[in-house]
């Protein structure tokens, strides 16, 4: 039942085309997981599946959205969880529930299991680490050996992402084969991130004015342009005041350029 309320099998569709920029984590991921996991008799020797996948980076960039993506365009079913709610909820539980989870993926085979902020589970700090803590870690490490186990006609690849790759001990750096280092969007990413932000909306920006802002949010991640986005899209209902409940959405004034430099000046990046 945990496993259900928790771990979110998530249905939502996420492709390769709806991550912005990225290309090159895109072109090694699709190479490194997709195929193998999409022809798996052709991946075997030195071409073998890894079982572990470390996306870092600053947060808000997309990391996520690689694992959804993985998972959907490999057939696999995703699961996800935050090592936070395994370490704090279930203090005593949360071994059980890592073997449950495993037990499930591999079930569910193939499956991509999902583990953000990965760092809390795998920390290298001593000092602060519990027992019950040791034995999740233990416990997990144990499982992500296992997780590409064929012989059982199972794969069950492990997505961990984190803001602070440094935190992870050598034993767990070393399961996770492949690295790859998810940044902030460029210029031009940021670009195509706006556009498909405002697609949603009506609005009078012109192309010039979304290079502009594309240029003047420097630093934004994914993240925080969807909410600066978010911000400017009220722009048109706090512009109306009360008088915005009586009118038609179709009467409500476009989402413009100006309404963007507002939010701009409350708004900033958030790393
Ligand atoms: P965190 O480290 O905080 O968990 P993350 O790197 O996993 O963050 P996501 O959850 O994947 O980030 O992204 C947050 C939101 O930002 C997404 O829902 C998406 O809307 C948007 N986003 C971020 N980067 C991109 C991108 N490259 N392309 C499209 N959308 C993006």
């Amino acid at each position: 039942e945990k496993i259900e309320n928790e771990i979110v099998d998530s249905g939502e569709r996420v492709t390769f085309d709806d991550i912005a920029g990225l290309d090159n984590a895109k072109s090694t991921v699709y190479e490194m997981v997709v195929w193998p996991m999409l022809r798996p008799e052709m991946f075997t020797g030195l071409r073998a599946v890894p079982n572990g996948l470390l996306l870092f980076g600053p947060p808000g960039t997309g990391k996520t959205l690689i694992g959804k993506a993985i998972a959907h365009e490999s057939g696999a079913t995703f699961f996800s969880i935050s090592s936070s709610s395994l370490t704090s909820k279930w203090i005593g539980e949360g071994e059980k529930l890592v073997r449950t989870l495993f037990a499930v993926a591999r079930y569910r085979s193939p499956a991509v299991v999902f583990i953000d902020e990965v760092d809390s589970m795998l920390t290298a700090r001593k000092a602060d680490e519990n027992e019950a803590s040791r034995r999740i870690k233990t416990e997990f490490l144990v499982q992500l050996d296992g997780a590409g186990n064929r012989k059982e006609g199972s794969h069950v690849l492990v997505v961990g992402a984190t803001n602070r790759p440094q935190e992870l001990d050598d034993a767990a750096r070393r399961r996770f084969v492949k690295r790859l280092y998810v940044p902030l969007p460029t210029e031009k990413d940021r670009e195509t991130l706006l556009r498909n932000l405002l697609s949603k909306n009506r609005h009078v920006l012109t192309d010039k004015e979304i290079a502009k802002l594309s240029k003047d949010t420097e630093g934004f991640s994914g993240a925080d342009l969807k909410i600066l986005s978010t911000d400017a899209a009220m722009g048109p209902v706090r512009q109306l005041g009360q008088s915005a409940m009586s009118v038609s959405a179709d009467e409500l004034p476009a989402i413009s350029y100006k309404h963007f430099r507002r939010s701009l000046k409350s708004i900033s990046p958030s790393v």
